[in-house]
């Protein structure tokens, strides 16, 4: 079995749940840094990344968090989450957690286009892959170790770095959930048996 933990201090949980599911996968719903220790992988929702970083500041996660990333086990961030793991954001002097060489523009679609629906190619995981855009970043540069995964309109949507997994949309609110294991193969891949 694998542990993929959820961090739970704000945005959607159960939909991640869901689609992560899997015969040799277990999800865990995290709320307590001491979560932390059992996990193989772990996903940062999306929602409001200055809140989660308040979030994350209040319950203690933050030096737990970079530790993980430290450690090399999978995360992945989605929309907001995104934001939390890019080492710049545009216009903000502080990164957060600055796990993934990329710079993000929050916000970025305007308002004309807060939220949109667009089928996206994601290089290794296939064609037509259901993106959910809601006030969604772009990642405007990226670092020489990251991978561009899936482009928008000239715009990168998601990319990969080692072990870190990030895109700008939701994967989770859709029925289509290759996004979330494809993650989880790389956690699969990652995982040592005790
Ligand atoms: N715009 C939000 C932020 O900057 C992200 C939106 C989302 O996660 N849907 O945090």
């Amino acid at each position: 079995m694998i542990n993929i933990g959820i961090l739970a201090l704000q945005g959607a949980v159960r939909e991640h749940a869901k689609a992560l599911e899997a015969p040799d996968v277990n999800v865990i719903v995290v709320k307590r840094t001491e979560q932390l220790d059992e996990l193989d992988g772990l996903v940062f929702p999306g929602g409001e990344s200055t809140t989660m970083r308040r979030l994350i500041d209040k319950y203690g996660f933050f030096e737990p968090l970079k530790a993980f990333a430290g450690s090399g086990k999978p995360m992945f961030g989605t929309c907001a989450g995104a934001i939390l793991m890019a080492t710049e954001i545009k216009g903000q002097e502080h990164p957060h957690l600055a796990v993934m060489d990329m710079t993000v523009e929050r916000n970025a679609f305007g308002r004309q286009r807060e939220s949109f629906e667009a089928p996206l190619k994601v290089k290794e995981i296939g064609e037509d892959v259901h993106g959910v855009f809601i006030r969604a970043p772009i990642i405007e540069r990226v670092g020489p170790a990251v991978d561009v995964i899936a482009e928008y309109d000239g715009d990168i949507v998601a990319a990969k770095q080692g072990n870190f997994l990030a895109c700008s949309y939701h994967p989770e609110l859709t029925d289509d959930d290759r996004m979330h294991q494809y993650f989880a193969s790389m956690v699969r891949k990652n995982h040592v048996p005790a």
